[in-house]
């Protein structure tokens, strides 16, 4: 099973990402994180991504294509896995139908979070101020929004025609939408 957690920033991903993941004990590959850490680190990739990210802007796909197809190809990932973060751009959702289509595989469903914008900038303010994240300004926030929308939320429309799109009312309690989305899975 191949998940991929699709949402605004702000929708619930990561969260509800690692309780399908642990549930289900699949691992979650989060771009985000494996991005921040990288900064942290002071990496090559961290210095490339750094203006990208703190601009609230997608990392260009020359730098984040392969990372991608390094998180796929881990033996852990072989059989089934969420992904949290990605893909975020067509050519990011080329990537993994080749890569996991070459490998007999697909992605068997994409959760999209349908939370409204006005519960996401609530959220991520509040987020800014308990996670001290350096893209959760108001100015950052905006662009993420943006972005999201221009770049991302179109890939909606790549997967509709596969069945494999469910929508989940982003709003509730983070057991509700787990629950909600267990339904969905079957599992
Ligand atoms: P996130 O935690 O998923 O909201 O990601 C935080 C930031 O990391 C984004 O605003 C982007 O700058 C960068 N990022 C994370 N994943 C990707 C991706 N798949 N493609 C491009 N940029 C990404």
């Amino acid at each position: 099973m191949f998940v991929l957690i699709l949402g605004a920033p702000g929708s619930g991903k990561g969260t509800q990402g690692k309780i399908l993941a642990d549930r289900l004990r699949l691992v979650k590959i989060t771009t985000g994180d494996i991005l921040r850490a990288a900064v942290k680190a002071g990496t090559g990739l961290g210095l490339d991504a750094k203006k990208y990210m703190d601009a609230g802007k997608l990392v260009p796909d020359s730098v984040i294509l392969d990372l991608i197809k390094r998180e796929l190809d881990k033996p852990e990932a072989k059989d089934g896995a969420v992904f949290d973060g990605f893909p975020r751009t067509a050519a990011q959702a080329e990537l993994v139908d080749q890569t996991l289509g070459a490998r007999g595989q697909r992605l068997t469903h994409v959760l999209l979070l349908d939370v409204t914008e006005e519960e996401l900038v609530r959220r991520l303010h509040g987020r800014a101020a308990l996670e001290g994240r350096t893209d959760d300004t108001p100015e950052t926030v905006r662009t993420r929004l943006q972005v999201y929308q221009q770049d991302t939320a179109p890939l909606v429309a790549h997967y509709v025609p596969r069945g494999v799109v469910h929508r989940v009312p982003g709003t509730g309690s983070v057991d509700e939408i787990a629950g909600e989305i267990k339904r969905i899975l079957g599992r």
